[in-house]
């Protein structure tokens, strides 16, 4: 789960990482009152999306009077920000959040996450603050530090001194950067996150070492025990039809191809995505129905799968292990009819009772393609789009 930059901020700090301070506004209105609160000279206006690179797009405003945050607040509220991460369509800003301006010195990269390989949070810093970390990583990985933390031991101050040598900050600012580095960890911990970045971390001219942005990820598996992080989750950042499987318990991924699939387990949605690619397809999406496909469930997938506009067509495939394939069959029947579907539909089903499913959907009437295994149901699915087009 994702959160906003100001929410991301407002958490973190309570954990003693250090913040500019700032307030979010819905309305120009709030965002004067928000500036007059801060008091101060300069301010920054900056748009809050779940999505980074909003400084370039225009997202980020440093202004210098109370008329010129109000003028930022009216240009920022409502527009469509398209940054590289937020793909062509972009996205639409409905709050902002006003900041008290930070004398920059200079700019680092500071990341945390759980590394996979190590099964430990890795400290991640770079003095290539305001950069993509892909990218640094990319070009001259040997910019980037990376320290692994033994979850027994937790952070020490060797490691939080061994990043502050490696990203050369001097006096003051290595006691600074320390506590800051063991606060970040201390959250990261203590809310289960998977991942916290803060780029830029910046060295103010006073010597202080500051969060200027703040992205924070947490382990879905993890929120059961945060409910005040769950309430956190912004819809209008969410795919409606990802939440609405959520409601459903069914795992409901969205692409940007045209074949929508529909599947039990996840090995066998990536099996089928992989061989709808083999046969020059796209998957638009992959929807897990799970073990327990009922015919409900299948109805309420269908409708979640036909939700998405760019889907030309339906790939079903389905093992009857525990679920017998007559009962597949007969929600497919059953929710193909209620849906009044309207792209190709082809069903694969394999497992108990397989010729009684096939015997169904031949029987139905409607305009189901069966076919008899993974790579003849990917060949007709792709034929049948192309056709349609
Ligand atoms: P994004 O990563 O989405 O582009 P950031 O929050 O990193 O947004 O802001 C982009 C840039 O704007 C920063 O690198 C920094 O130079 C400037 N900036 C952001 N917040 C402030 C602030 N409070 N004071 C001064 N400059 C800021
Ligand atoms: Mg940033």
């Amino acid at each position: 789960m994702n959160i906003h930059e100001y929410q991301a901020k407002a958490l973190i700090s309570k954990y003693g990482v250090a913040t500019p301070p700032g307030h979010v506004a819905y309305t120009p209105e709030e965002a004067v009152q928000a500036a007059q609160k801060l008091g101060g000279k300069v301010w920054v206006v900056k748009a809050q999306i779940h999505a980074g690179g909003r400084g370039k797009a225009g997202g980020v405003k440093v202004v210098k009077s109370v008329e010129d945050v109000k003028a930022a607040a009216q240009n920022m509220l409502g527009m469509t920000l398209v940054t590289h991460q937020t793909g062509p369509a972009g996205k639409v800003v409905k709050r902002i959040y006003v900041e008290g301006g930070c004398d920059i010195k200079r700019e680092l990269y500071l990341g945390m996450l759980v590394d996979r390989a190590t099964s430990r949070i890795t400290v991640m810093a770079s003095a290539e603050g305001g950069m993509e970390i892909e990218e640094v990583a990319a070009k001259s990985p040997e910019k980037i530090l990376k320290v692994a933390v033994d979850p027994a031991t937790g952070i020490q101050p060797f490691h939080t001194r061994k990043i502050a040598f490696f990203l050369g900050l001097e006096g003051n600012q290595i006691a600074s950067a320390a506590k800051f580095i063991t606060a970040m960890y201390s959250a990261f911990n203590a809310l289960d996150c998977s991942i916290v970045e803060i780029n830029p971390l910046v060295v103010t001219g006073a010597g202080d070492v500051l969060a200027l942005d703040a992205k924070v990820n947490f382990d879905d598996n993890a929120l059961f025990r945060h409910k005040d992080i769950e309430e956190l989750r912004d819809p209008d950042e969410e795919d409606p039809a990802e939440l609405e499987a959520a409601k459903h318990s069914l795992n409901y991924i969205k692409l940007d191809g045209s074949i929508g699939c529909m599947v039990n387990g996840a090995g066998l949605a990536m099996a089928t995505m992989d061989i709808i690619k083999l046969y020059g397809g796209s998957p638009a999406n992959f929807l897990d129905v799970g073990g327990g496909a009922t015919k409900e469930r299948v109805t309420t997938a269908f409708k979640i799968i036909l939700s998405d506009s760019n889907v030309e067509g339906i790939l079903v495939n389905i093992f009857g292990g525990i679920m017998r394939c007559d009962v597949i069959a007969e929600g497919v029947v059953a929710a193909a009819r209620e849906v009044s579907l309207h792209v190709p539909l082809v069903v694969r089903l394999e497992g108990t009772n397989v010729e009684l499913g096939k015997k169904i959907l031949a029987q139905s009437g409607l305009k189901i393609l069966s076919a008899d295994n993974l790579a003849d149901a990917a060949e007709k699915v792709v034929k049948a789009v192309k056709e349609a087009q």
